[in-house]
């Protein structure tokens, strides 16, 4: 699961004094910098930049992770010292150890917000990072850049034994899933959610019931599940989000997302409950 791990305390400007060694999260898109060791992943931990020769085009102060201090670091160019590797998040999932995993997934986020907000999006001033709070500002007009989040609901419809489970157009070969879509603004999560199940699959639902969220850096999501029973209507695909729909017992489930996203938990948990 993404999320930043209980033993993380946030910080937007760490003092540079008597600074542990500390993790150094060196992103590129949605890839990691690692070391591949026998044992496994590793990340670098030194308490100054650990790469003299490699230039860096920024850093980001995240906070400190069990006594560490973490940074993220967006380097000049791509081409990593000997020894390591650039590898996408999802494929780290389950091999580097999960509180890195979520810090990780803020890394990202926040590096590719900072680099989009380099200029003020109302008058185009250069901005400046705050200390004081996560966001940039603009000294010309005082507008304040936020990290971006861009919430997602999802739901798992069921109705008596069965789930109802949809294919995307984006989805691998044979993968079915739960319902999602973008929260639109002025929408509640409930709104959206009812939207998006009338719009994909022409179905009313009811009963919804909060199951869990999860954070998503790809590039900025917040995923928000829910549960539902199916209420009323004729299941009918949009043939444009949803190319395909239907009805599966526990024991006859398509193939389904990662096990790192929220969709896979919705559906184990259904079938455990199922198969009581
Ligand atoms: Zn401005």
């Amino acid at each position: 699961m993404l999320m930043l791990p209980d033993a993380f305390a946030p910080a937007t400007a760490l003092s540079a004094r008597n600074a542990e060694p500390g993790w150094w999260f060196v992103v590129a898109g949605d890839q990691l910098l690692v070391r591949l060791t026998e044992a496994g992943v590793d990340l670098p931990i030194a308490p100054e930049w650990p790469f003299a020769d490699w230039p860096i085009a920024r850093r980001i102060d995240l906070g400190i992770l069990s006594g560490r201090p973490c940074y993220a670091v967006e380097a000049a160019n791509r081409e990593p010292p000997s020894g390591l590797v650039f590898e996408g998040l999802r494929s780290l999932w389950t091999r580097l150890d999960e509180a890195l995993i979520g810090v990780a997934g803020q890394a990202l986020q926040l590096i590719e917000w900072d680099r989009n907000h380099g200029f003020c999006g109302r008058c185009g001033a250069p901005t400046q990072r705050r200390d004081d709070e996560r966001a940039r500002h603009c000294p010309a007009c005082g507008l304040l850049a936020y990290p971006r989040l861009s919430p997602v609901v999802m739901v798992r419809i069921t109705r008596e034994r069965e789930i109802l489970l949809a294919r995307a157009p984006r989805f691998a070969p044979g993968v079915y899933s739960v319902l999602a879509g973008f929260v639109e603004a002025g929408e509640t999560l409930e709104q959206a959610l009812h939207r998006e199940v009338a719009e994909e699959v022409n179905l009313r639902v009811r009963n919804l019931r909060y199951f869990a969220s999860q954070s998503w850096p790809f590039p900025h999501s917040l995923m928000i599940a829910f549960t539902a029973d199916y209420a009323e209507g004729e299941l009918h695909v949009d043939g444009q989000e949803i190319l395909d729909a239907g009805w599966f017992a526990p024991g006859a489930l398509p193939g389904l997302p990662s096990p790192m996203s929220m969709a896979w938990r919705l559906i184990q948990d259904f079938v455990a409950q199922r198969t009581e």
